[in-house]
C-alpha cells in the first residue's frame, strides 16, 4: 500500500469492512509511514476537539477513528517514540 492508496482507504472511513488483506496492509503502512500516521493523528485530535465542543455528533466523523485497530497503532506510535524501533506483529 502506498500513501495514495492509504488516503483513499482513509477517505472511505470504513476500515472495519476492509478485507483482512487490505486491512493488514493499511496497518502495515501506518507503522511504516510517519506522514500518514501524523495525518491520522491530526484527524483524531480534530475529532476529540469537536467532541469537546459538543458538536461532534452533528458531523460525520470518519469511522476509521473509532477503530480499535487504529487506536492501537497510534498508541504503539506514541510509546515507540519518534523513529525508534517499534513492536510489530509478525
Ligand atoms: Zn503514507
Amino acid at each position: 500500500m502506498n500513501c495514495q492508496h492509504f488516503d483513499e482507504t482513509l477517505a472511505d472511513g470504513d476500515v472495519g469492512s476492509l478485507s483482512p488483506d487490505v486491512r493488514q496492509e493499511f496497518e502495515r503502512h501506518l507503522l511504516e509511514c510517519a506522514d500518514c500516521t501524523r495525518r491520522l493523528r491530526e484527524l483524531t485530535l480534530t475529532a476529540e476537539i469537536l467532541k469537546g465542543f459538543g458538536s461532534y455528533e452533528d458531523l460525520e466523523a470518519p469511522a476509521v477513528l473509532r477503530e480499535p485497530l487504529v487506536q492501537r497503532i497510534l498508541e504503539a506510535r506514541r510509546s515507540a517514540g519518534s523513529g525508534q524501533r517499534i513492536n510489530r506483529r509478525a
